[in-house]
C-alpha cells in the first residue's frame, strides 16, 4: 500500500474546520495503557460504519457498508479511507450538510484492543494482514482485517470474526443500535445537535 505522504494529511484536506464540528488533525498518542478502537455509525449519503484503529499517533480507518459481523461465516467489505486523529475516536454529533461526510455520526462501540499477531501493528498494516482482539462495549472477540483489493481496487479490504478466540477468551456478546457512549438513537444525535446549533 503506498504510505501517505504526511500524516492526517489527507483528513485535513477533505474538511473545511471552520465548518464542521469534526476534530483538528493532531498527532497524539492516546492516554490509555492498550490501544484504542471506535466503531462509528455514519449516516452519510450512504448509511455505513467506520472502523478506526490506533497505530502509531493516529487512527487508520475503514468504512464497512454492513457493520462489523458478530458470524465468522459472514466477511464483509472494508473499505480503507484516510487516517484519522486519535480525538475522533469521542467524536458524536452532525456533520453539516454539503460538508464531506456530512450527517449523522454515532460511536457505535468503542474500547481497547489487542494485537494478536507476533509483528508489530505498523507491520501487519503495512502487510494487509491484521488480527486483534476487541475489548469494547459491545463487540468483545478476535477479528481479522485482510487487504485483498490490487491496482485500482487497491482500498478493499475484508473485516471477519475469527473462528478460533484465543485460549478462554470466547465470549458471548449482543450488538445493539444505540450510542455505546450516550445510549442515544441516530433521531436523538441530530436532533439534539440540531437544536443545540439553532
Ligand atoms: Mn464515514
Amino acid at each position: 500500500m503506498a504510505p501517505q505522504k504526511a500524516p492526517l494529511a489527507e483528513y485535513k484536506k477533505k474538511r473545511h474546520f471552520e465548518k464542521t464540528p469534526e476534530p483538528k488533525p493532531k498527532i497524539k498518542k492516546s492516554t490509555t495503557k492498550k490501544p484504542t478502537f471506535v466503531i462509528q455509525k455514519h449516516a452519510a449519503s450512504h448509511l455505513h460504519y467506520d472502523l478506526r484503529l490506533e497505530i502509531g499517533g493516529v487512527m487508520p480507518s475503514w468504512a464497512v457498508p454492513k457493520g462489523i459481523p458478530t458470524d465468522p461465516a459472514d466477511r464483509r467489505l472494508a473499505m480503507m479511507t484516510e487516517d484519522h486523529p486519535i480525538d475522533y475516536a469521542s467524536f458524536e454529533g452532525t456533520i453539516p450538510k454539503g460538508q464531506y461526510g456530512g450527517g449523522t455520526v454515532m460511536i457505535w462501540d468503542y474500547g481497547t484492543y489487542e494485537n494478536l499477531r507476533n509483528v508489530s501493528m505498523q507491520d501487519a498494516l503495512n502487510h494487509g494482514k491484521i488480527e486483534v482482539f476487541f475489548e469494547g462495549k459491545k463487540i468483545k472477540g478476535a477479528y481479522a482485517l485482510i487487504h485483498t483489493g490490487k491496482g485500482d481496487q487497491e482500498k478493499r479490504w475484508l473485516i471477519l470474526k475469527m473462528k478460533h478466540e484465543p485460549e478462554g477468551r470466547k465470549k458471548q456478546f449482543k450488538v445493539n443500535e444505540k450510542s455505546a457512549k450516550t445510549g442515544r438513537t441516530m433521531k436523538q444525535i441530530s436532533f439534539e445537535e440540531d437544536e443545540g446549533d439553532e
